[in-house]
């Protein structure tokens, strides 16, 4: 008796030692869950001891209830321990869990209320075996729906590591193996228990074999510092850096996976480990073909609606002897610089007023329009718009206010127009459109249409209404010698200059020098 008592107490002991050091480093990858299930094997032990040592029956099974305390909840820590010790996220699977918790709770009532019904333990009584008072009961159905639950819960913990095992590069799967065997210890001591094959009680067996489980996983504490050595691979720094950042094995399916990797591609942990990287990545096996050299490229993706973009470098990971072991890609987040570079580029061609497109732009448009007339015969039109008498607005409203009708005259053009015409301030108060595949037909009434659009309705401002025209001139290419864009502009304005001379607010044509 005293023998299984130290024997016990040393065990519980190790138990509690270990759960406190496991504490101390909660901040690791499933070391808080460890201790969590270091403290209910402790607290299994503890119950064991005490049942033991009760001198009546109604004390072994107070005792023996408070061992299954510990019974019902080591399962269940191990199962979370074995997922976060691999870094799933829990949060995935609320609905399981809460449907597990209500299971332990329903059997642990069950277990209390025993006396009452008996589903649990049959026929509960004493008997001196090898000198001791013991707790000998048969199992009642309860029992064995408990071992059920119990041995499925620690079977799917035990499958998860040793499926983390399996796709996990070499330096995780000591650890893994450690506790799995560590963790496996008891199980497998319950089993054979339970099974009948050690012809002892399975609760003998199990709350000593909890602590040589514990020296175990508190030995590869030390020897492999698990819960350190986890992070050296997949340290925090890495997990929680900016950049992205996946690791391949020589076959490109990912071996690790960081949290800002996780979330450019919006998959969790699970999700992706041994997945091929290409399935994420559908080019990198291009870029896997490049001289062994690292890769730079940059991607754009958009799985949370608004397109990202990433500065990607893949890096080949080789050995001692320059062989290819595996990748490292590294995506830096460039969307706020590439959003800057556009923006550059937009201002670039952009009239600061009127929000139309400048010269510039135009020039470039007009210079495609030309080109795709030299090749396909295309036709196109151009159409020079001047405000008349915009002196008088700036005179009698005020620049400011002159400002505002710009804008004014620049909407109700833009109105008449299609989205492929092009539009831009061509200078003060004079406006340029470019209208591809028209002939002078069709722009003529499309003229007609602006000029109606501006002069139609006065434009009102603070300063007081505005009665704006304005008059236009316009030349189309449509047949003979390409023109170049001087040209064009050259016969534009002189189209323009004749409506002027015509009494303005109306269209003019160019009709030959
Ligand atoms: P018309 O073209 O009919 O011959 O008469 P106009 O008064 O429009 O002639 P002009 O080309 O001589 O004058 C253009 C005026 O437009 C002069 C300038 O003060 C004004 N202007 C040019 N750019 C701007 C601008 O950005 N804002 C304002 N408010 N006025 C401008
Ligand atoms: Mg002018
Ligand atoms: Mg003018």
């Amino acid at each position: 008796m005293t023998a299984i008592l130290i024997i016990n107490a040393i065990s519980a002991t190790i138990s509690m030692a270990v759960a406190i050091l496991a504490y101390h480093r909660r901040r690791m990858p499933g070391a808080m869950q460890f201790a969590t299930l270091a403290v209910f094997e402790a607290l299994w032990t503890v119950g064991y001891m005490k049942q033991l040592t009760a001198p009546t029956l109604e004390g072994k099974l107070f005792w023996n209830n408070v061992q299954f305390i510990g019974a019902v909840a080591v399962p269940m820590s191990f199962l979370k321990f074995s997922l976060k010790f691999t870094r799933q996220n829990l949060k995935a699977h609320s609905i399981t869990w809460n449907l597990l918790r209500v299971m332990a709770v329903v059997i642990l009532l069950v277990i209390w209320s025993d006396g009452w019904h008996g589903w649990f333990r049959i026929s509960p009584r004493l008997q001196m075996i090898g000198g001791i008072q013991r707790l000998i009961f048969e199992n009642g159905p309860a029992f064995n729906i408990f071992s059920t639950f119990a041995y499925l819960l620690v079977i799917a913990g035990s499958m998860h590591l040793l499926q983390n095992y399996l796709i996990s590069p070499r330096v995780y799967r000591l650890q893994i193996a450690t506790v799995l065997v560590g963790i496996l210890i008891p199980w497998i001591a319950g089993v054979s228990a339970w099974l009948g094959l050690l012809k002892i009680g399975l609760h003998e067996l199990t709350p000593v074999a909890f602590g040589v489980s514990n020296l175990v996983v508190a030995w590869s504490l030390f020897q492999y510092r698990i819960f350190d050595v986890v992070p050296v691979a997949h340290n925090l720094l890495v997990e929680y850096m900016p950049e992205g950042v996946l690791v391949l094995d020589r076959q490109g399916c990912l071996v690790d996976i960081n949290l800002s990797a996780q979330s450019i591609f919006c998959l969790q942990v699970g999700q992706a480990l041994g997945k091929p990287a290409a399935v994420l990545l559908p080019e990198i096996r291009q870029w896997m073909n490049v001289d062994d050299q690292p890769f730079e490229t940059e991607i754009c993706l958009d799985c949370t609606g608004s397109e990202k973009c990433y500065l990607t470098t893949l890096t080949p990971l080789l050995d001692s002897r320059h062989e290819t072991t595996g990748w490292l890609v590294v995506m830096r987040d460039i969307t706020s610089g590439k959003r800057t570079e556009r923006q550059l580029r937009q201002m670039a061609i952009t009239d600061p007023l009127t929000g139309l497109y400048n010269r510039r732009h135009f020039f470039n448009q007009m210079h495609l329009a030309r080109q795709e007339y030299i090749e396909s015969g295309r036709p196109y039109t151009v159409l020079l718009v001047d405000v008349d008498h915009f002196k008088t607005v700036n005179d009698t409203l005020g620049h400011q206010t002159g400002d505002l009708v710009l804008q004014m005259i620049t909407e109700r053009c833009r109105l008449c127009l299609r989205s492929v015409d092009v539009i831009a301030r061509y200078g003060g108060e004079e406006f340029i459109i470019l209208l591809p595949g028209t002939r002078a037909q069709q722009a003529e009434p499309i003229a007609e249409r602006l000029r109606r659009q501006v002069a139609d309705a006065p434009i009102p401002t603070h300063a007081g209404e505005a009665n704006i025209t304005i008059s236009q001139g316009i030349t189309s290419q449509e047949e003979g010698m390409p023109l170049t864009v001087d040209q064009m502009l050259e016969r534009t304005d002189k189209a323009l200059y004749l409506a002027k001379q015509c009494g303005r607010n109306c269209v003019r044509m160019w009709q030959g020098d």
